[in-house]
């Protein structure tokens, strides 16, 4: 019994001191984000809010012009630099974290957005097309997760990395499996990186948007018009349709999944990890499509 009592005064010694460890959330305008998919809609949304805040953002993106583009709006290289990046590249994700480490000394904000959305009914659905879209949001933010969790781990300061996943992570829309499987993929990588990277103080969030029509390339590239067909609205007015079927009825825009971003990492949520987000105006939680 005494050997027994002596070990659980020790183990709760060891957590103790593992608590007084534990780095507390630190303001946004002390910390270092790299956001992916920075370059356009929902990404340059939350790149333009952190610089906003005071961070320092590393402007990552497969178009290496927008992502210039949006570097420089945000002030330059002493606040925002840009990085051309395939997420899909394990070396080109490498080489994106080091920019973080050699432009600003660390990163301990990262958000997963860069996205596509191949949507198609399941018999129309190819493997390429499957492949194509679990790579980049699947594979993609896992290698980006993996990378910063390691830069976040050397620096032992803790962090917060955000998914910008979707409704579609847990609710079914028509003609978009690839899509939706992915996002699903996503809000599971949120829990398992929660469970895992706690205890160095990092957390990890989601947000679920739905309908940022305005802004979203996305959107713009084929998806609008689809779903405009699918609703019979001409597609100039599908903003309005989807903030008419919200609960809100208020459109939602890409600032607003930006304001959830900053909710989450730089406000008061500091005892929050593992949570999703929904900015979409009340559509999940009325189960409408
Ligand atoms: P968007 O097309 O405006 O932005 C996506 C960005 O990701 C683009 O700049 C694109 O160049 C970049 N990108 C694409 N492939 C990449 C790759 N392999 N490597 C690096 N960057 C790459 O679209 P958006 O609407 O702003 O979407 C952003 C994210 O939000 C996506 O993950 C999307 O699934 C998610 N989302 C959007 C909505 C919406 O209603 N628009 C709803 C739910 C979720």
């Amino acid at each position: 019994i005494e050997e027994a009592e002596k070990f659980r005064i020790e183990y709760w010694e060891l957590e103790e001191a593992k608590l007084r460890r534990m780095p507390a959330p630190k303001p946004l305008a002390t910390r270092i984000a790299l956001v992916t998919g920075a370059g356009s809609g929902i990404g340059r949304a939350i790149a333009r809010r952190l610089a906003a805040e005071g961070a320092c953002v590393v402007v990552a993106d497969l178009d290496g012009d927008s992502a210039a583009a949006v570097a420089q709006e945000l002030g330059g290289p002493d606040t925002a630099v840009p990085v051309t990046v395939d997420v899909t590249s394990e070396e080109q994700v490498e080489a994106a974290l080091e920019q973080a480490l050699l432009a600003f000394g660390g990163v301990d904000l990262v958000v997963n957005n860069a996205g596509i959305s191949i949507s198609k009914p399941l018999l129309e659905t190819t493997a390429a097309d499957w492949d194509r879209q679990h790579a980049i949001m699947a594979r993609g933010s896992f290698l980006v997760s993996r990378e910063a969790a390691r830069a976040m781990i050397a620096q032992g300061m803790g962090g917060d990395i955000v998914y910008i996943a979707s409704k579609n992570a847990v609710f079914a829309g028509p003609n978009n499996i690839a899509y939706s499987a992915t996002k699903a993929d996503q809000a599971h990588q949120v829990r398992l990186l929660a469970a895992e990277l706690g205890e160095h103080g990092i957390r990890v969030n989601g947000v679920n948007p739905d309908g940022v029509v305005r802004g979203s390339g996305i959107f713009a590239g084929g998806w609008g018009a689809q779903r405009a067909a699918v609703y019979g609205v001409p597609e100039e007015k599908l903003g309005e349709f989807y903030a008419q079927r919200t609960l809100l009825k208020r459109e939602v825009l890409p600032e607003h999944v930006a304001n959830a971003v900053f909710a989450l990492t730089g406000g008061d949520l500091t005892h929050t990890t593992g949570l999703h987000v929904p900015v979409d105006a009340g559509v999940a939680a009325a189960f409408l499509r």
